[in-house]
């Protein structure tokens, strides 16, 4: 992150509801590596090349958004390590006067940790949903545990502000390692936060009702083991988060189903094809790539676009497991998670 004074700025960005939005979530490729049972389907259908933003075209719309007063871009995907020359985006992301962060499965920082680290990258946030190979593998099935494990070395090494681990925990699966996941972010002095699954896509893998796990349930297994503090922590995310007294590590909850956050919502995604969403669990949209491709190099009438598109911004998310068919066919490989 490049500080000047426009850091201060205010956000030109405001809803119909007051909440102003400061932060973009850009999802640079729907590809990956991986095939998180619950992210995608087996086989899966990518974007031809057409389709896909350009690395030009994706720093062009982040460099709006920044003059108009966001301070936090994360990129995301799909696999935004998988991206090619995705080193080359994040130099240049890495100059803008906003905090620039990225989500990652952790394949490819051990040979990437170092470089994002010196091109600008402030955070990290890493995908761990196991630590038993061949639970890992289940649930990702074409992951290896050893590469991610490697990576989260190799980006605490290269001294990330701080590093969060991601789990999605699902019942019968994976809910008996959440103690031993909180053991391995102490041992690491990193943050963890649990994620309720959210209904993106429609998938034949698992019935998402019956795996569901709220946090209050994980909350009553943790605390007798490690008694949580609450906190009023924040990261300008939906995390809530909790403290321990013999450790710096956090441990946060995203619960889209059993505590709303849309209240505080501050975000919006834009997915690779260029289609900003306004929100993570309605299809509110508007198409950038039009606009872009219409009016080449124009950034003021790109910027006059994101104004207007405030006013799509759904008061609210509804998520309901027990809907046979999702109401947001996108799975989240698409919408930049
Ligand atoms: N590939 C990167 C990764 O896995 O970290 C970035 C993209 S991934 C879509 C971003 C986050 O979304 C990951 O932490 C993943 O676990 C989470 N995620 C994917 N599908 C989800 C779902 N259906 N419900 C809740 N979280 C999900
Ligand atoms: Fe890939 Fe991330 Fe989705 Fe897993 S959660 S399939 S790693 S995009």
């Amino acid at each position: 992150m490049q500080i000047n004074q426009n850091s201060n700025a205010t956000t030109q960005l405001v809803d119909r509801f007051g909440r102003r939005v400061e932060y973009i979530r850009l999802s640079v490729t729907d590809r990956c590596d991986f095939r998180c049972v619950y992210c995608m389907a087996e086989e899966m259908q990518f974007l031809p090349r057409s389709e896909v933003l350009s690395l030009e075209e994706l720093y062009f719309v982040a460099r709006a958004f920044v003059e108009l007063g966001v301070n936090k871009i994360r990129l995301t995907g799909g696999e935004p390590l998988v991206r090619r020359g995705i080193l080359t985006l994040v130099e240049q992301l890495g100059q803008l006067p906003a905090e620039l962060l990225i989500t990652t499965n952790g394949s490819q920082l051990a040979g990437m940790a170092a470089d994002l680290k010196r091109l600008g990258v402030d955070r990290l946030n890493i995908s761990l949903d196991s630590l038993q190979e061949d639970k890992f593998k289940r649930l990702t099935r074409t992951g290896r545990l050893s590469q991610v494990l490697a990576g989260i070395d190799a980006a605490i090494a290269a001294g990330f502000k701080r590093i969060k681990l991601n789990a999605v925990v699902l019942k019968g699966r994976n809910d008996d390692e959440v103690l031993d996941l909180i053991a391995f972010a102490r041992t690491k002095g990193l943050d963890i936060t649990f994620i309720e699954e959210m209904p993106l896509g429609a998938i034949t893998e698992h019935d998402r009702a019956e795996v569901y796990c709220s946090s209050d349930e994980l909350l009553q297994m943790i605390m007798p083991v490690y008694p949580l503090i609450d906190s009023a922590d924040k990261t300008g995310g939906p995390s809530h988060y909790y403290r321990m007294s013999d450790s710096d590590s956090r441990v946060g909850f995203i619960s889209p189903h059993s505590h709303n956050f849309c209240s505080e919502c501050n975000r919006v995604r834009m997915t690779v094809e260029g289609r900003l969403l306004l929100c993570l669990g309605n299809e509110h949209s508007m198409d950038l790539r039009q606009v872009i491709r219409d009016h080449p190099g124009d950034i003021e009438v790109l910027k006059q676009h994101l104004i207007r598109a405030m006013d799509l911004k759904p008061e609210q998310h509804y998520f309901d497991l027990d809907d046979e068919t999702p109401q947001i066919v996108r799975f989240m490989n698409m919408t930049g998670g």
